[in-house]
């Protein structure tokens, strides 16, 4: 048995399961985590994690004798995983296993927001259509798709882009070896070129606000965002300042830079779909990452290596 500390729940039958094999503490069980930290942190070589619990550099510190951290997702920016590399604790997430589902739900998302799914349903909901016709929408066949990020997720993303006709360019720092896509080095120069911006890059210091008002002017009225990233590749008030002044014409966001809060403004708004960080969460692909979560604590019990390190 060794001894994990689980930083936040997953599911019941998870959480059961682990126990069941290993001695974990909860450490969202503890009075005061801090306070147990201080006073039981050195007897812990395993963190089990998510990408939304994480484990903080001050947690880290109260962790002397870690030697892995597992994490459930593939984002990692809540994990401090500069200090692990300065100790030598590998930390591994649940790559590839989640890659389908968040592809998909960027395509609804886009959808969505272009053909005004969820706002038309506001509308027949509310009785307005007996009262007058529905406005236009926006066209998603053969329009053009930018995407920012273009590993796993946003490749994914462009495969499916094919199937409604999409031409297809991509931003990130360095070109994909071998793609038939388009790589844009420059990211105004894509949100120009784009009727959809894309973003499929991971969260953190490297990316925060990436998307600032010069991005969002530059796609333009009649330019969509769709964000599955991380809140915080936006900045959020000018992406609100964007909507507000119609400076682009929609918004679908998955995430958002104070989860679970999300501003007052966007919750007023028609032209913005919101969802609650939902990007990989169908029963079936949240087993699969469970599972790989499992694998990878026990392969580190037994032999002291991870499957999928970062
Ligand atoms: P991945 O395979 O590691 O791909 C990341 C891509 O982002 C790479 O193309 C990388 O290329 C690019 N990138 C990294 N830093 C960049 C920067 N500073 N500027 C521009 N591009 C940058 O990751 P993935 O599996 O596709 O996942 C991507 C992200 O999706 C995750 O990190 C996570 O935050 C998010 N996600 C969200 C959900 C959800 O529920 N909404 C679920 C899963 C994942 P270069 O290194 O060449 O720049």
């Amino acid at each position: 048995m060794s001894k994990i500390l689980q930083i936040g729940p997953l599911s019941e039958n998870f959480n059961q399961a682990l126990a069941a094999e290993h001695q974990v503490t909860a450490l969202w069980q503890q009075a005061d985590p801090q306070a147990f930290l201080r006073e039981q942190g050195a007897q812990f070589e395993l963190v089990a994690t998510s990408a939304r619990f994480g484990l903080s550099a001050g947690q880290m510190e109260l962790l002397p004798s870690l030697k892995a951290i597992c994490s459930f997702g593939v984002g990692y920016d809540a994990i401090a995983v500069e200090q692990a590399r300065d100790r030598g604790i590998p930390v591994s997430t649940t790559p590839d296993v989640l890659t389908d589902c968040v592809a998909d739900l960027a395509m609804g998302m886009l959808i969505d927001i272009a053909r005004r799914i969820a706002e038309s349903d506001r509308f027949v909901r509310s009785g307005d259509w007996e009262k007058r016709g529905f406005p236009l929408a926006m066209r998603v066949s053969g329009m053009r798709m930018g995407i920012v990020g273009f590993g796993s997720i946003g490749q994914a993303i462009a495969r499916r882009a094919g199937g409604f006709d999409m031409p297809v360019r991509y931003h990130s720092r360095r070109p994909v070896a071998d793609s038939p896509y388009t790589h844009e080095a420059d990211l105004q120069e894509l949100a120009r070129w784009a009727d959809f911006l894309v973003l499929a890059c991971p969260g953190g210091d490297a990316t925060r606000n990436l998307i600032n008002a010069p991005v969002l002017k530059a796609l333009g009225h009649k330019g969509y965002l769709i964000n599955i990233a991380r809140g915080s590749v936006v900045d959020e008030p000018a992406l609100i300042d964007a909507l507000q002044q119609h400076v682009i014409a929609g918004a679908a966001l998955d995430v958002f830079a104070h989860e679970p809060k999300v501003p007052q403004a966007l919750r007023e708004m028609n032209n913005v779909l919101l969802l609650p960080h939902v990007g990989s969460a169908t029963v079936q692909t949240r087993q699969q990452m469970e599972d790989l979560l499992t694998a990878n604590i026990k392969a580190f019990v037994e032999s002291g290596k991870l499957l999928t390190p970062l």
